[in-house]
């Protein structure tokens, strides 16, 4: 399976995944192998590769999917000692799976990258 297929999947519930929050625009589920206590990704329902395919006509998919991101934190009352949001763009940016994704991560203190 092409991997980018396998978000497709689970978005159309094809595959299982803990998905937490679908809307008409996004999917959020944990993901596979966490990193943190908290990890959960959050997709647009449509097919977009990498930070690198953003453009002026779907630019607003990203607020949305922050919003959720922020969201689901406060849910999961990981807001206030705070989280990490990231978005990995290719071969450098250590982006596995080729369908644009966020993370949510927390739930414990995450290692500073300085
Ligand atoms: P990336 O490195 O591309 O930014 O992150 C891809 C993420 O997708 C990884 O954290 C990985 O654990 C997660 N992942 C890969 N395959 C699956 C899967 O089949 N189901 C779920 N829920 N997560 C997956």
């Amino acid at each position: 399976m092409q991997n980018n297929l396998i978000f497709e999947n689970i978005i159309k519930k094809k595959i299982p995944a803990q998905i937490i929050y679908q809307d008409e625009k996004v999917t959020a589920f944990k993901d596979i192998n966490p990193k943190a206590p908290v990890h959960i990704l959050i997709v647009p329902n449509f097919f977009i590769a990498s930070s690198n395919d953003i453009n002026k006509k779907n630019k607003s998919i990203l607020g949305h999917m922050f919003y959720i991101a922020v969201d689901i934190a406060k849910q999961k009352k990981i807001s206030k000692e705070g989280y990490r949001i990231i978005i990995n763009c290719n071969k450098n940016g250590g982006q596995e799976i080729n369908y644009l994704h966020m993370h949510l991560l927390g739930g414990k203190k995450l290692k500073s990258f300085s």
